[in-house]
């Protein structure tokens, strides 16, 4: 049987780099968070599988080829702060965070906020990143702007508070369409323009919320 680091190192070169995902700090950041600190106890030894396993509260963490994408498709420097809608595990937002300055992760689900919470800190990736329980599609205004918004939430379209909270430049990853698929949408805000492309298909769970679907 593999160790946890060996299936770390065979999903970041069979799952990440042999589909295309280039960037290298990207790529460390997956090798190196401890992915296993995320998932239910009975799912640690599945903990780098090809596919989104569940968290409880009917959510999952996100399969890791979508969060490697989604994290990529921000062009992460370092100096940025991210808006994380839909904290799950925390996942993802360690991601951001192991990529960006400070990191904003709202969650509807509040077992979720506290299961993510403490997710984080027994991985020891607290220190820039804080949770807040709400409604993601609403953004967070407090915090904003950010310069970059990533969504792992499915949502019928690109709700405006969310380019509103985007600074200008910045960019946003979010998946939009209907219940069951959805298109991986880029929108970037550029001197005062929006340009959106398509990175790939997916399926998420719904964004629930005001401007998300109103209902489970
Ligand atoms: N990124 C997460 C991870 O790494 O574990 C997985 C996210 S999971 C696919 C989607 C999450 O979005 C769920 O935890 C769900 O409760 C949350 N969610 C759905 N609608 C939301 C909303 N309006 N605001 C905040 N979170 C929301």
């Amino acid at each position: 049987m593999s160790t946890l680091h060996e299936a770390a190192v065979e999903m970041v070169e069979k799952q990440l780099r042999r589909r295309g995902i280039r960037d290298q700090r990207v790529l460390n950041a997956m090798l190196i968070i401890a992915r296993e600190e995320f998932v239910a106890t009975q799912d640690r030894d599945n903990a780098y599988a090809d596919a989104p396993l569940p968290i409880g509260y009917g959510q999952t963490i996100t399969q890791p080829y979508m969060t490697a994408l989604m994290a990529e498709s921000l062009a992460l420097q370092g100096p940025e702060k991210v808006l994380d809608v839909g904290t799950g595990s925390g996942y993802h937002a360690a991601v951001l965070g192991a990529l960006a300055r400070q990191v904003v992760s709202i969650e509807r689900i509040p077992e979720l906020v506290e299961q993510a919470r403490a997710n984080l800190a027994r991985a020891g990736l607290d220190t820039n990143i804080i949770v807040v329980c709400g409604d993601g599609s609403l953004g967070y205004p407090p915090e904003s702007p950010y310069d970059a918004i990533s969504v792992a939430a499915a949502s019928p379209w690109t709700p405006p508070a969310l380019l509103v909270q985007l600074r200008d430049p910045g960019t946003l990853v979010i998946p939009v369409g209907g219940r069951d698929d959805q298109d991986l949408r880029v929108v970037r805000k550029e001197n005062g323009k929006i340009t959106t492309r398509v990175a790939s298909g997916c399926r998420f769970v719904p964004l629930v919320g005001r401007e998300g679907w109103t209902d489970e």
